[in-house]
């Protein structure tokens, strides 16, 4: 399988069909980048990199760092976890807070805004500087130093956080937080704010495709049967209320952040991110999710 020549076709017919949506501006700073960036990374389970567009821009990763918070967390409490998130998908979109309420403040899954800041808020119980350590983390999945938190992002969504601050109250309310909500809230939206490339941010995720090891890192990062479950999370969870759609259209285990990126996993192939940052009315990004279409519709093997 030629990659290259793969991920420059499907630039090429996404970029032909010329489609359109609308750039996050529920955080202001988000909504001042230019609409029609487009980059496709994908890397081989050897760790060859191929790229297209514009991979080598930094771009604001968004919920997609919930995957890099949940792996650092699931190690020290493994299955502990799921007495305080569950596992299954929601149907409502990323920043609901319906269903808490019935479920007793415990999040239906660790990708929706409600589950990832019980898994924030896990990761300030165990790692003292946590926005440091959580780069340091994706740093060395990556093999080299690219993350940078956009502090401008950051507050622009520390000013306009009601409805994060909401959950995080909510969850409080039913004891399913422990830290201040303060230093929780700012470290969840410093996790939100880095930014790396389409490059960094495929061989960050390359454990998940290669049973938990990470070639960059050259450590087994998670057991073999934890990095199936958390892909197994991407599946069902990933993509919020259009888990079912992505599972559906392009069949991988992947997560979706409202800065436009999407990072998915073939495992024991590859692992690609792809990014621009028109997103459709769940909040994902409409060019990312036509191109890893059209990629998994030309392979010659899929996950099933
Ligand atoms: N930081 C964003 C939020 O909490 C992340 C949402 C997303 O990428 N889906 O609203």
């Amino acid at each position: 399988m030629d990659y290259q020549q793969l991920i420059e076709e499907v630039y090429q017919e996404v970029q032909e069909e010329n489609l359109k949506g609308k750039v996050a501006d529920y955080i202001p700073e988000i909504a001042t980048v230019d609409p029609n960036q487009f980059g496709i990374a994908l890397v081989d389970i050897k760790g060859n990199v191929f790229g297209v567009g514009d991979h080598q821009k930094p771009f604001s990763i968004q919920s997609i760092s919930k995957v890099h918070t949940l792996t650092m967390v699931f190690n020290f409490f493994n299955s502990k976890l799921w007495t305080r998130v569950n596992v299954e998908p929601s149907g409502d979109p990323f920043n609901s807070i319906a269903q808490l309420e019935y479920e007793k403040g415990i999040p239906r899954n660790p990708f929706i805004n409600a589950g990832a800041l019980v898994i924030t808020d896990a990761l300030c119980s165990k790692f003292e500087k946590p926005i440091e350590q959580v780069s340091a983390f994706i740093n060395e999945l990556a093999g080299e130093t690219c993350v940078m938190v956009n502090n401008d992002v950051k507050n622009s969504e520390m000013d306009h956080g009601e409805r994060n601050t909401a959950l995080a109250y909510f969850l409080k309310s039913f004891k399913n937080f422990n830290n201040p909500i303060d230093q929780v809230l700012e470290v969840y939206f410093s996790h939100c704010a880095m930014e790396m490339s389409c490059v960094d941010l495929a061989k960050s995720f390359s454990f998940l495709a290669n049973d938990g090891y990470s070639i960059f890192a050259d450590r087994q990062v998670l057991t073999e049967s934890q990095s199936r479950r958390v892909n197994a999370l991407m599946l069902t969870c990933g993509f919020y209320d259009e888990a079912g759609e992505f599972a559906y259209k392009v069949g991988l285990p992947g997560k979706s952040g409202v800065g436009g990126g999407v990072a998915a996993v073939m495992p024991h192939k590859f692992s690609i991110a792809v990014w621009s940052p028109e997103l459709n009315e769940k909040g994902n990004s409409v060019k990312a999710i036509r191109a890893l279409e059209l990629l998994t519709d030309k392979l010659s093997f899929s996950l099933f």
